[in-house]
């Protein structure tokens, strides 16, 4: 696609359902398309939507060797449900292997590195195949994401990047999933409203901003993945 037609995209779709996004984004796309789930709440309901609707999306989820057992449940839980396969994408190396490489927890020391080996790499290797992907970001989720078009052009990965939640509120997620039954983490019921690895993902107590429990105590706020995103009239 031009950034003309991408533009052209952005702006009929931003009012359409979910579904509608997908529909289009596998019409446009399949089969050089697919879904990077993170297993988050929002991952849950594109999951759905895609299998719902039976569409030929490709879906994958980075495994860094650290997510939280209940994800790695949460995930057997979902190919059992929909009867579907979501791809492990892993890092080049083993957390043991990074640990004699680079030293022990370099999440600790040098998390944008450890990000950089364990998710940016292996997106990078894999989206490399593709000519769009999706996300389930929102855009009340960060500042970063405040601008995330429902189609857009992705420079960091050169390829189009769709986002068929971008204009979802919490409140919805929360009505998705309890209106159609989607299975999600359970964390997410016990201060846990964003989810990623185990060494970098705290409670969050009420008041706090529901990304604070993500590095906390460190001024990254992104794993990188979703860093630069196009502004809507611009890209
Ligand atoms: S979230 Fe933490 S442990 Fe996971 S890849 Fe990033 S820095 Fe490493």
């Amino acid at each position: 696609m031009t950034i003309e037609e991408i533009r052209a995209a952005a702006a009929e779709l931003e009012t359409a359902s979910a579904e509608d996004i997908l529909r289009w984004a596998a019409d446009r796309f399949a089969p050089r398309l697919t879904f990077a789930t993170s297993l988050g709440i929002e991952d849950c309901i594109v999951t759905d939507l895609i299998a719902r609707a039976g569409l030929p999306i490709q879906l994958f989820t980075l495994d860094t060797g650290l997510l939280f057992p209940e994800s790695y449940a949460l995930w057997k839980q979902i190919e059992d449900r929909y009867r579907i396969s979501i791809t492990a994408v892993t890092p080049q190396f083993t957390v043991a292997e990074q640990g004699e490489r680079e030293g022990e927890a370099l999440w600790e020391r040098e998390p944008d590195r450890c990000c950089d080996l364990r998710k940016l790499e292996p997106l990078r290797r894999t989206l490399a195949g593709y000519d769009a992907w999706i996300t389930a970001i929102r855009r009340d989720q960060t500042p970063e994401r405040a601008n995330a078009p429902v189609v857009g052009w992705d420079s960091r990965f050169g390829l189009v990047k769709i986002n068929p939640l971008a204009r979802w509120t919490s409140p919805e997620v929360r009505a998705y999933v309890s209106e159609h039954h989607v299975p999600y983490n359970p964390l997410h019921d016990s201060n846990y409203p964003s989810i990623g690895c185990t060494p970098c993902t705290s409670p969050v107590m009420p008041g706090e901003d529901p990304r604070s429990g993500r590095w906390r105590g460190k001024e990254k706020t992104e794993c990188g993945l979703h860093l630069r995103i196009p502004v809507r009239s611009e890209n």
